[in-house]
Order: C-alpha cells, then structure tokens, then sequence
C-alpha cells in the first residue's frame, strides 16, 4: 500500500525533457500501485490558465495556479509530477512553502539551449527565430536555474530511462516503503 505521496516538480526550458521525462515517471509509479498524477505545463495552458500569456505576471499566477492544484491532488494522497517552465525562483520556493518539506522535490531538468533549440520537439524555436513569438523562456524571456534543487538531470547527457531511475532511486532514499 501506498505510504506516503510527493510533489515532484520539474523545472527546465522548453525542450529540455520536462513532458517526456513526466510521462515514463507516471507509468513507472502506476506500475508500482503509486496514485500518481501529471500537471503538465502545455496541457493546463489549454484549460485551466487558458487566460494567461507568456508576460511575467502571468507566467507567475501559471505557477501558482497549478500549485494550488498540486495542493488539492496532494491533500487527496497523489504524488503530482509537475512539468511545467516555471522560471522564476521566487514562484518555485512559494511553491515549496505549500508542503512538507521531505515530500517536495525539486527537480532541475537541465538541458543547455542549443540543443533545446535543436530538438524544437513542438517548433517553437523556428518560430522565435522567424520572430513568429516573443517572450520566450531562455531567449528573451528569463530563467532561473534553480540553486539547490533535490535532483539534477542533465539530459542532453543521458538517457529518459537514465533519468527516471534517478528520480524513483531518490524516492527509494526517502521512503522505502512508498515504492
Ligand atoms: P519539455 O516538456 O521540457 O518542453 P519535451 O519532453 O516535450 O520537453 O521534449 C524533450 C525532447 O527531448 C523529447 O523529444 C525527448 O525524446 C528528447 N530527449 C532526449 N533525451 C532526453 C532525456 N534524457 N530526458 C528527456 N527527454 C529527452
């Protein structure tokens, strides 16, 4: 039986493996009887913040909106992937504020913007470039690295599969019994 639940929330720029990295976790959790749940960035943008954009502010009340979800899904005993840019410090730290401080994990799924820009796995990196879109994250819009993250994935450096089992070994760590 499941024993305890997490808040595992990926930061990086676009690109950088946030979604894709969300997706094997959840499979990998469900597959070992642990309520998971993904809030990721581009799917919530198309619902729930549909009325945000791409300025500061907005980016901001994004982060905090999904936090209150995360805040309602972790009240119902699920662990929540969050995949989302979340580029500022101070809204992940608020974030942080929301639960106890051995269920939250950060996770800094870094990945330098070449080869995001590279990968332009949704195409929005030509589009920056053909000036189709501003305020964008890591070119003229601003991303904070996080300073002390729990976890560092460098996934221009290794494998999704690679990634993954850092995140559940970490999980392993901190609660034998949750996995
Ligand atoms: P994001 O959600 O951060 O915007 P995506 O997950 O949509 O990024 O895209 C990341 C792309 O990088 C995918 O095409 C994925 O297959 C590829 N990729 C290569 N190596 C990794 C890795 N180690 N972790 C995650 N994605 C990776």
């Amino acid at each position: 039986m499941q024993s305890k639940n997490y808040i595992l929330w990926m930061t990086g720029l676009s690109g950088a493996g946030k979604s894709t990295i969300a997706k094997k976790l959840l499979e990998f959790l469900k597959n070992n009887n642990h309520n998971a749940y993904v809030l990721d960035g581009d799917v919530l943008r198309k619902g729930l913040n549909s009325d945000l954009g791409f300025s500061d502010n907005d980016r901001k009340e994004n982060v905090r909106r999904t936090g209150e979800v995360a805040k309602i899904l972790y009240s119902a005993n699920v662990t929540v992937i969050g995949a989302l840019i979340s580029p500022f410090r101070v809204d992940r730290e608020k974030i942080r504020q929301l639960f106890p401080a051995d269920c939250f994990v950060e996770i800094f799924v870094d990945c330098p913007l070449p080869v995001c820009e590279q990968r332009d796995v949704k195409g929005l990196y030509a589009k920056v470039r053909k000036g189709e879109i501003s305020s964008f994250t890591g070119i003229d819009s601003t991303y904070e690295k996080p300073l002390h993250p729990e976890l560092h994935l460098q996934t221009d450096e290794m494998t999704v599969d690679e990634c993954v089992l850092e995140i559940t070994e970490y999980l392993k760590k901190l609660n034998t019994a949750a996995l």
